[in-house]
């Protein structure tokens, strides 16, 4: 909350402190210091690490299930006072961390607030982040609930390893954000590019009346684009959004002592509603993937098999060269036996229980030029 307040204190009386700039809506720009954050328990299950880009904090769609509202700081300015950070050095800094490294694993573009929001209009920090991953042939993730811009489109040829997932709320509690049509064809153009294209039903939320039809609504309408891969998962809820998000649907939710004391669905309820939604993309001849529910993988999607396509880590022999996908790398780390990458400790340890940052690949990547030395 101190952070807010700061902010609307600068903002009324001016002082040194950045100003609030106010198109195409109010946000603040900052320098992004530190190194670039990796994996998080708190991002959703991915088979193998990630480095994650955040070019921005906050974002001014105010879908009504957004969990983000529950941080603090740079978080709550952006989602409760509508103050969206734009990290302004944020492509520099990518750029000179990957100078760094010998191996990386594939970036995933801004998975807490949409690459493809408004204020990305003004600076295009997304784009620009995909170019350097073209220039580099590093593949990169990106998750939104916008359409992808032309220039991202063109670039992604480029980049044929990587993966586009569009979101959809089925009950259609998003703010702003594009139209299920403009989303679903953006997905088909990336389709036809040859290119990963994942249909995101995000997040599942039940006690609402509406969620059948609206699952069966985008699953016909994905059919008709030839999506042929869908990913799902259930709505999770912080402790502070209990009474909003959670109290009318009480019945619905239990408390999860593993993760925080967040609301989850229970498990006969997520069960109902995984079946259904199974026997209707079955019915279209799609497949279907579960995150973030170890209970039910078993029954309806795994690690293995929540994503068609996997990503490669990549290495490269020299930071002058390009990234090129390491051999044998199955994009899974928990399937991993023999760790091609040359990390044993992302085959052997539980590494999702700890968060990962670029200091672990820098790390990584001087072992691997101290092997070569020797
Ligand atoms: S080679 Fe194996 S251990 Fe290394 S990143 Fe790929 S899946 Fe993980």
């Amino acid at each position: 909350m101190a952070i807010v307040q700061e902010f609307k204190q600068t903002r009324v009386n001016g002082g040194d402190a950045q100003p609030v700039h106010s198109e195409p809506c109010l946000h603040i720009k900052r320098e992004y210091r530190g190194p670039l954050k990796g994996w998080s328990t708190f991002y959703q299950p991915v088979p193998a690490p990630r480095l994650i880009l955040t070019p921005y904090v906050g974002c001014v769609s105010r879908c009504e299930f957004c969990f983000l509202r529950a941080f603090p700081g740079l978080h709550r300015l952006g989602t409760e006072e509508m103050i969206v950070t734009v990290y302004s050095n944020y492509v520099e800094h990518f750029k000179n961390s990957l100078d760094q490294l010998r191996i990386a694993p594939p970036v995933i573009i801004s998975p807490f607030t949409d690459p493809f929001q408004p204020v990305n209009d003004r600076y295009g920090l997304s784009e620009k982040l995909v170019q350097v991953a073209v220039l580099n042939n590093l593949p990169v993730e990106i998750i939104t609930r916008h359409a992808l811009p032309d220039e991202v489109l063109a670039m992604l040829e480029y980049l044929p390893d990587s993966r586009i997932q569009v979101s959809v709320d089925p009950l259609q509690r998003e703010g702003e954000t594009a139209s299920l049509e403009r989303r679903l064809d953006s997905l088909e153009k990336v389709r036809r590019l040859g290119i990963s294209a994942i249909l995101r039903l995000d997040p599942l939320t039940p006690g609402i009346p509406g969620l059948n039809a609206g699952m069966e609504r985008i699953i016909a309408a994905a059919a008709d684009r030839n999506i042929g891969h869908i990913v799902t998962r259930f709505i999770q809820v912080p402790p502070v959004l209990h009474e909003s998000y959670v109290r009318p649907y009480q019945d619905f939710y239990q408390v999860d002592p593993d993760h925080k004391n967040w609301w989850i669905v229970v498990e006969q309820v997520r069960r109902q509603i995984i079946t259904r939604l199974k026997k209707l993309t079955d019915s279209y001849s799609l497949t279907l993937g579960l995150l973030e529910d170890p209970r039910l993988h078993s029954e309806f999607g795994s690690f293995e098999t929540i994503f068609p396509r996997p990503i490669p880590i990549s290495q490269r022999s020299s930071s002058g060269e390009i990234f090129s996908p390491v051999t044998g790398c199955p994009g899974d780390c928990l399937l991993c036996e023999t760790a091609p990458c040359g990390i044993d400790e992302l085959a052997e340890q539980p590494w999702r229980q700890r968060r990962l940052s670029l200091v672990d690949w820098k790390r990584w990547s001087s072992n691997r030029l101290q092997g070569e030395l020797l």
